[in-house]
């Protein structure tokens, strides 16, 4: 190429990788709304297109572009078959190991450059070191994040000094980084050395972390991956992987934060804490019995009600009754009752999982309601009905201290006049503590699989009328 083309061909990888950022931008502010997520992942997805293309067929370096084909095709065409088979309820391992994926290519970068001997300064050492340190924890950890998650690794592995071992592997894998990034010492066996510890990192860290957890653990390594590869950008040159890198380091930081908050727990307690794990849980002090009700005479109350809020949660997805709910709230509706769904931020076992469920369904958005939105509307409701949930509709959380819960915001359905209850029987939430909800005497139990029962109650309803 001659250096007027080259130099023009540079210039239109910069313009485009500014559109990119754009896209990305954009595209993320679309997803934060269920109404615009679709078209913000297509904008988003279409900017990788883009950066993908410029850099393959524009970039200044020389490709084996039949490698490329293939690795693209082998790739690109895996996670689409994948990606059109998982269940919804597999999604947070789906996302761990993708996560993951981008964590090992940042390490890879990282690991191509510093084999290659001293870098040009200690700041780009100090970067690709940083990049393939938290990369290569990241991938590690995410990979056991998806075995935790899909039932491949059932147990915790903790043992005494846990965090001490943790402590003293990033301290050697540091030490070693810093050898490598001054140029003190950058012979293969370090650089090996190095990124050994920072896998071995990445999977002494997640195995104590309860299965449960891993969704806030899936969102931190998301972060983690973002920061890598935004440092791995700087190392290339990439302007478009900084930027990527930067969006999506940033976003995964809130996300865990917000999480976190609704959990009403630090990330620390995430991280160090087991929660979930253990059965020895606290039970709480609640008393009474639990009351049930048979399926057609809670249709009957429902038919007759002139509010209803529906609260889906964990066991709807597990149910995959979503359908049938959205059925059931249609009849409703066509019966004259005010049907509305609340959704808490962390029904479910993944952000936006029953967000996600409706809108499969059809649920149209404007009857959908975040918990701020809906909380005071409980009181002038006729009936809650609450769908697989638990934990987010738990009142100890309220007011007693002593509960694992304590603190996070809850929907209040309790203050509804009556409450319905679907689930299959005792089973405690993610918690594993009692629900006091479930023994008031305005709740009645529906027992049953969520889907199962809907349809009961769909039953319940027609023959009220
Ligand atoms: P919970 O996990 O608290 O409760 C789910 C309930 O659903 C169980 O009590 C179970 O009772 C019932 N259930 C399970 N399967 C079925 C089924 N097929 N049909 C009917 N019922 C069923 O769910 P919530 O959504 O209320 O709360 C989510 C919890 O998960 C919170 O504690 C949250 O902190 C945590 N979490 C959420 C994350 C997120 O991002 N959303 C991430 C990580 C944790 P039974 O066995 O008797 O049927």
């Amino acid at each position: 190429m001659s250096s007027l083309n080259s130099g023009l061909a540079a210039g239109i990888v910069q313009a485009a990788y500014i559109l990119v950022a754009a896209l990305f931008i954009m595209g993320l502010k679309r997803m934060s709304s269920p109404s615009t997520a679709r078209g913000g992942i297509l904008w988003a997805g279409m900017g990788m297109v883009i950066a993908t293309l410029v850099t393959y067929l524009l970039g200044d370096f020389n490709l084996n572009l039949a490698l490329v084909l293939i690795a693209t095709a082998v790739g690109g065409g895996f996670a689409w078959w994948t990606g059109k088979r998982v269940a919804m309820t597999d999604m947070p391992q789906m996302i761990a190991l993708y996560n993951g994926m981008g964590g090992g290519a940042a390490a890879a970068i990282a690991a191509v450059e510093l084999y290659r001997g001293p870098t040009e300064s200690p700041v780009f050492g100090t970067l690709a070191v940083l990049g393939g340190l938290i990369g290569a924890v990241s991938f590690s950890g995410s990979g056991i994040a998806f075995g935790k998650l899909q039932g491949l690794i059932k147990k915790s592995f903790r043992f005494g000094g846990q965090q001490f071992v943790n402590m003293l592997l990033l301290a050697i894998a540091v030490a070693l980084g810093a050898m490598i990034a001054t140029g003190m010492n950058t012979s293969p066996a370090v650089v090996t050395a190095f990124f050994v510890l920072a896998l071995v990192l990445g999977v002494t860290m997640t195995l104590p972390i309860g299965g449960a957890d891993m969704p806030v653990v899936i969102s931190l390594y998301n972060a983690l991956t973002g920061l890598a590869v935004a440092f791995e950008g700087f190392v290339l040159q990439n302007a478009a992987m900084i930027i990527a890198g930067m969006v999506v380091g940033s976003a995964g930081t809130l996300l865990t934060q917000l999480m976190a908050k609704a959990m009403n727990r630090s990330l620390g307690n995430v991280l160090f804490s087991g929660f979930g794990e253990s059965s020895s849980a606290a039970s709480g002090p609640v008393t009474g019995s639990m009351k049930s009700i048979e399926a057609a005479d809670a249709g009957v109350m429902m038919a007759y009600a002139q509010k209803v809020i529906i609260v889906p949660g964990y066991g709807m997805a597990v149910g995959q009754a979503q359908h049938k709910v959205w059925e059931l709230a249609q009849l409703l509706q066509n019966n004259g009752v005010a049907v509305k769904f609340a959704i808490h931020p962390v029904a479910g076992r993944m952000p936006g999982h029953m967000n996600v469920l409706l809108a499969e369904a059809g649920v149209p958005y404007d009857i959908i309601a975040d918990l701020e939105e809906i909380n005071a509307e409980f009181e002038t409701s006729d009936v809650a009905l609450i769908i697989g949930a638990n934990d987010v509709v738990n009142p100890v959380a309220r007011n007693d201290k002593s509960s694992p819960i304590y603190g996070m915001p809850i929907l209040n359905a309790d203050k509804a006049k009556n409450v319905i209850v679907i689930k299959r029987g005792q089973g405690q939430g993610f918690s594993g503590i009692e629900n006091a909800l479930f023994f008031l005497d305005n709740t009645r139990m529906l027992y049953g699989d969520a889907q199962g029962a809907v349809n009961q109650l769909i039953q319940g309803v027609k023959s009220s009328g």
